[in-house]
């Protein structure tokens, strides 16, 4: 089973990536590592995105 986390483009619609992400549009901004796109604004803020995470417990994990 492979369900980690996908990078979002940058050039993706916000409000798309909203959607996909649970969150406002007006939060979305780049992925501090990446650029790619993630919840960078507000309470639940995640500066780094879900796929640089997943990738990081991946080879913390091996
Ligand atoms: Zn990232």
């Amino acid at each position: 089973m492979n369900d980690a986390p996908r990078r979002l483009d940058p050039t993706m619609d916000p409000k798309s990536a909203a959607i996909i992400l649970g969150c406002e549009p007006r939060q979305i901004g780049p992925c501090a590592r990446c650029q790619g796109l993630t919840i960078r604004y507000g309470g639940k803020a995640e500066p780094i995105c879900r796929a640089c995470r997943a990738a990081e417990n991946a080879a913390a994990s091996t």
